[in-house]
């Protein structure tokens, strides 16, 4: 038996218009999954849901530095492009981006997007311009690929709104797809960034996930005091062991903006440092939610 055939990998944006135009005369639907590599099985559900719901599959492997604020990990991140090309034609993926840092960014760009207020609060106060970055970065991808429907991780709950609204305020004719966050059997979320956590902290960083869910029990057994229940998810990460907590917040799902009092769907968003490592997690909780 055959798996799917390999994907055709090219690094210009010349080649993939060329590609994506002949997919769209065949009357294709183009589906794009924008990553940064290091593919794990939270980047595969997303391609696995593009392939699912559109014909032909772009995805997008691109370190972007924009995004990086300096002193973070842009030199360090891990680049794994042999195993990520198998991965992306493990799951059926027709068509690789994996461009250049040059084929990316004219040095004599003068342009970026910028998504106001929703990117100031949790990681946009953390990580000055990381948004920008971001918003940034999609769009040319968008502008370049011209997909009818994009796919974002959940794990990345503000950049899922921040492009979402992007979307609808630039008025890009693509459908934002948001897939579930995908984590290890013990709850601990995907990252490429889990890479850099020794034995010991990779058991320490499962404390996030356990604050989290223990504020959605919480809040399914009736509480409804976000700063109480914070309070206990924050001890929850601090016993855990040493560790900087960048944020620990209620919000609305859509502003952001921090609730006092968990009386409709909520985002719990945590982002822990860990030595070299940031991760970061979020739960949806529904106060008529199960227990
Ligand atoms: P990254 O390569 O980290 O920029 O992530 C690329 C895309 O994969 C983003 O839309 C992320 O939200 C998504 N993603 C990363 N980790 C996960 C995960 N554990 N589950 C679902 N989606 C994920």
């Amino acid at each position: 038996m055959t798996g799917p055939a390999k994907p055709v990998v090219v690094d210009t944006v010349q080649a993939v218009r060329f590609q994506v135009a002949q997919a769209r005369c065949l009357g294709r639907r183009i589906g794009c999954v924008p990553t940064m590599g290091a593919l794990h099985e939270g980047h595969l559900s997303l391609i696995r849901a593009a392939r699912q719901r559109c014909d032909y599959v772009v995805v997008t492997i691109f370190v972007n530095p924009t995004q990086f604020v300096a002193g973070e990990d842009l030199e360090n991140y891990p680049r794994t492009r042999d195993a990520d090309l198998a991965a992306c034609a493990s799951v059926g993926t027709d068509l690789v981006f994996a461009p250049s840092t040059a084929e990316m960014y004219d040095p004599d760009s003068l342009t970026t997007v910028r998504v106001h207020r929703i990117t100031e609060p949790l990681c946009g106060r953390h990580r000055p311009g990381h948004f920008e970055g971001v918003t940034t970065v999609v769009t040319k991808l968008f502008n370049i690929v011209q997909p009818d429907a994009a796919y974002f991780g959940q794990k990345d709950a503000q950049q899922a709104v921040v492009l979402r609204k992007m979307t609808r305020d630039l008025n890009f004719p693509i459908e934002i797809v948001v897939c579930p966050t995908v984590r290890e059997p013990d709850g601990l979320a995907m990252s490429s960034r889990n890479a850099y956590l020794s034995p010991e902290q990779r058991r320490q960083a499962l404390s996030l996930h356990r604050a989290l869910d223990g504020v959605r029990r919480a809040v399914a057994e009736g509480r409804r005091d976000a700063a109480g229940l914070l309070a206990e998810a924050r001890q929850t990460i601090k016993s855990a062991g040493p560790c900087s907590i960048d944020y620990l917040e209620i919000v609305h799902p859509e502003t952001l903006q921090p609730l006092t009092e968990v009386d409709q769907t909520a985002l719990v968003a945590v982002a822990v440092r860990i030595d070299q490592a940031r991760l970061i997690d979020n739960l949806l909780v529904d106060p008529s939610g199960p227990a």
